[in-house]
């Protein structure tokens, strides 16, 4: 039973008020909002066991370390990872591009050497690429899209060559909501010899993600956006491609033994984890994770999958309306413009509503010269929003509408 009125009294900041209006939260593709319980377990670690991990013989710094290293083991079996050895802590998605670009590329890529992304790519999975092309001269290419927003599939074939080194790719498109092939593009990529990462960024809060299923090499996400705290995220590595790769960043924790001769670099997965690990954010991330799979991804994903038929259907009836991704396979994600009216006022009449969307290119730029326009507006929805919202959302969409 999916009782939302129930689900809803777990989020309380959904109960506030905007200008007076109730809030209407469709930004969840930019963040999610917080169940209690991840709250309080952040106020209860640092009120009753706060201290640094992996460091103490003392009682508190062991049991931060058991919280911290048990948070690691709930990841591992949210993703059906192999070992906790290949589950890293970062401080979010971009960060986990930006260590896996930079120590893949330090590694594996030489000048010439390609790498394979989609036109949907988020900019954290584009720039960092850039920045390693403009330091090492990789090239970048682009796997393109129909105007339905679905990859095209023998174009990504045909991309590979001699020098393609790792693909690179979303698995659900932040702006189009499009959920991309990744099992069959991961066995493509492997066909050709090489490594996939997914970006799982926008797929973690709303389906079942099973990097042992899909066979991805490396897959990364972010805890705020399901449900988690802000400032930590996860990499996922295959363990053989992890014990190769070279450390991201030095300082502690990262080490076996430090002399100014010779540095011993420590074990996986600490090896990628310099510095004190923000460990009260990790068991906030292990409490989100226990929150969705009490709920139950399947029931989550039905809910929503309904929530966007229903919105999407109710939207397409206002005259003027174009949405844009409209892949057969599309998660909770609906971007849209109406007549003429600019994105941004759109949004900003919205928000004197109480509904808060989001307008812009949503880092996404690439994406956006592909439809021929600067931005949308995006309502992506969460597992608390309800029919009622979407009406809401509606009616204001005309209100608007009636005004320009
Ligand atoms: N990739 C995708 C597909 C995203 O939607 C986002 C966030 N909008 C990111 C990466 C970056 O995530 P973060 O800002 O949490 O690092």
């Amino acid at each position: 039973m999916y009782d939302i009125q129930k689900i809803r009294e777990d989020f309380p900041i959904l109960s506030r008020t905007v200008y007076d209006k109730p809030l209407v939260y469709f930004d969840n593709g930019a963040t999610t909002q917080k169940p209690r319980l991840v709250v309080d377990s952040l106020v209860d670690e640092y009120y009753s066991v706060n201290a640094n991990v992996h460091r103490g013989v003392h009682y508190l710094s062991q049991q931060a370390t058991e919280l911290h290293e048990a948070s690691r083991e709930t990841v591992r079996e949210f993703i059906n990872a192999g070992s906790i050895n290949e589950i890293i802590f970062t401080r979010g998605t971009t960060e986990s591009i930006n260590l896996l670009v930079s120590s893949f590329g330090e590694e594996f890529m030489e000048e010439g050497d390609e790498v394979i992304v989609s036109v949907m790519e988020h900019h954290s999975n584009i720039v960092p690429w850039q920045l390693l092309a403009a330091r090492k001269g990789i090239a970048i290419k682009v796997i393109p899209m129909n105007d339905k927003g679905e990859l095209l599939l023998d174009e990504y074939e045909k991309l590979f060559s001699e020098r393609t080194k790792i693909v690179s790719v979303t698995h659900v498109s932040n702006v189009l909501g499009t959920v991309n092939p990744v099992k069959a593009m991961i066995a493509t990529a492997h066909a050709h010899g090489v490594p996939l990462l997914v970006d799982a960024a926008q797929s973690i809060p709303h389906m079942k993600v099973d990097v042992q299923e899909l066979d991805a090499d490396f897959l990364v996400f972010s805890g705020h956006k399901v449900y988690g705290p802000t400032g930590v995220g996860v990499l996922y590595g295959k363990e053989e491609w992890l014990d190769r790769l070279p450390p991201y960043q030095g300082g502690g924790e990262m080490i076996q033994h430090v002399s100014f001769e010779k540095t011993v670099f420590n074990e996986l997965p600490f090896k990628f984890e310099a510095g004190t690990p923000d460990y009260i954010g990790t068991t906030g991330l292990a409490k989100a994770l226990d929150y969705i799979t009490a709920l139950g991804l399947d029931q989550i994903a039905a809910y929503e999958h309904e929530l966007t038929v229903y919105a999407t259907q109710r939207l397409k009836e206002i005259p003027g309306m174009r949405i844009f991704g409209e892949a057969a396979e599309k998660g909770a994600v609906i971007s849209f413009l109406v007549g003429d009216i600019h994105h941004f006022d759109m949004g900003t009449l919205l928000d004197r509503l109480g509904i808060a969307v989001r307008t812009g290119h949503h880092c996404a730029q690439p994406l956006m010269q592909r439809l021929g326009i600067e931005g949308t507006v995006r309502a992506s929805l969460a597992l608390y929003n309800t029919k009622e919202e979407i009406d809401a959302l509606i009616a204001g969409i005309e209100r608007v509408n009636k005004m320009f």
